[in-house]
């Protein structure tokens, strides 16, 4: 017999989870998931748990949208399952920004190219058939570049991120709903950083017909879960029309397990693919939660903790260049500029996760997600500080101590 070996039990520390996401999970959360007996997907509780997810997603997400539920994966698995309705030959407009709409392009190259276009080059496909529309990194895609392209190219689908988590930027999605319209295109747009940090409706942008978000960020679920999506009745007539080569991501079959057949809600899901007990109560819960809080209170709360992470940093003399309200994304001050990776490299060593740009230009990224309160910010000001002047940045850490704190008394003078 050939050796083996058998390691010893994976140990991971708790680390602060100080990036773009995933967040840092809810100990509600992980009770339910450790909880949960074991049951298969078929199970009465289980089918009814998913229903129940179903009908709290629709309220999260501010749609009466039939078609909505969950994705068993992360963003990527929700936002496969939204591309899929593109088909070869498809007349495609994508919006990018940075790293992760620069990905959402990418899929939507390699569902829109021919046969032949695929082959060409299959790893990067370049199809005639989509045009990207590339926005500097660091600036935001406005609604005046979304009508001029359509108006151009009076495409069947057209794509953007709502925010931009590579560059921490806002996309205009009311600019992006509303030429969608004007142009009768079918928006699709990746609300995987906004979806439970910011307080909007679906249903309030009409032009856009496809949704699809993640577990891990705004919703708080990282024991891995669903990618929450959503279609309008347009977006299904259309993908049925024309069908899609995918049985698992189909958007119309996966609804049947989330009890979604023929276009109506039943009491009872059939079998599409085996779901987890586990990962079901999870979900369940993280989304009791989200609406327990509401929203519109999250929304505020995570405005509140980025102003105050943003002053901090600022005071420390880096440059601010993103406008997500859970993520930070900066320049460092001049005598340390070029040594980003130096700086999150110590930081992440420490068991403190932020994180650099994924793509060009170097910057670092904090986040903030379920880190929402003082004692949370503090820590991550401090670390941060630290990290800066070890590095010889001869910052004042107790005056921006201070300044913090200035910040959250203000607070608790205006409740
Ligand atoms: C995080 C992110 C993704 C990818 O999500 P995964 O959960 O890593 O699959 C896609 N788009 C945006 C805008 C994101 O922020």
């Amino acid at each position: 017999m050939a050796d083996i070996t058998i390691f010893p039990q994976l140990e991971i520390p708790e680390t602060i989870a100080a990036g773009p996401g995933p967040g840092n999970t809810d100990p509600r959360v992980l009770q339910r998931f450790a909880s949960a007996g074991v049951a298969d997907h078929m199970q009465a509780d289980v089918l009814r748990g998913m229903i129940e997810a179903k009908l709290m997603l629709r309220e999260i997400m501010g749609t009466s949208n039939i078609h909505t539920f969950g994705v068993a994966g992360t963003g990527w698995s929700g936002l496969d399952v939204m591309f899929s309705a593109v088909m070869p030959g498809d007349k495609v407009v994508v919006f990018t920004n940075g790293t992760f709409s620069g990905i959402d392009g990418l899929t939507v190259r390699m569902k829109a190219a021919t046969a032949e276009e695929l082959a060409a080059n299959s790893l990067d496909p370049k199809p005639a058939s989509v045009t990207i529309i590339d926005v500097p990194h660091g600036e935001s895609v406005t609604g005046e570049i979304v009508e001029a392209a359509l108006a151009r190219h009076k495409p069947k689908w057209a794509a953007m991120a709502h925010w931009e988590t590579g560059s921490g930027r806002i996309n205009d999605l009311r600019g992006f709903s509303d030429a969608c319209e004007r142009h009768g295109v079918m928006g699709l747009i990746d609300a995987v950083s906004s979806l439970g940090v910011e307080d909007f409706r679906i249903d309030d942008f009409p032009g856009v017909h496809g949704w699809a978000s993640c577990p891990q960020k705004g919703i708080c679920c990282l024991p891995l879960t669903y990618a929450p999506v959503s279609f309008t009745d347009r977006y299904i007539e259309t993908l049925r029309a024309s069908g899609t080569r995918t049985f698992v991501h189909h958007p119309i079959m996966e609804a049947r397990h989330w009890g979604i057949i023929d276009g109506k809600d039943v009491d009872k899901g059939s079998y599409h693919r085996t779901h987890s007990a586990y990962a079901v109560a999870a979900f369940h819960e993280a989304l009791r939660i989200l609406l327990q809080d509401t929203v519109a209170r999250r929304a505020k709360d995570y405005e509140f903790h980025e102003a105050a992470l943003r002053d901090a940093v600022t005071a420390m003399g880096c440059k601010v260049t993103s406008n997500m309200t859970s993520l930070v994304v900066l320049n460092l001050p001049d005598k340390l500029a070029g040594r980003e990776m130096e700086l999150v490299q110590s930081c992440r060593a420490a068991g403190f996760g932020i994180w650099p740009t994924l793509s060009e230009p170097v910057q670092v990224r904090i986040g903030i997600l379920n880190l929402l309160n003082q004692a949370a910010i503090a820590d991550i000001v401090t670390r941060f500080g630290a990290a800066m002047n070890a590095m010889g940045a001869d910052i004042d850490m107790n005056e921006i101590t201070a300044r913090l704190d200035r910040h959250f008394e203000t607070a608790m003078v205006a409740q």
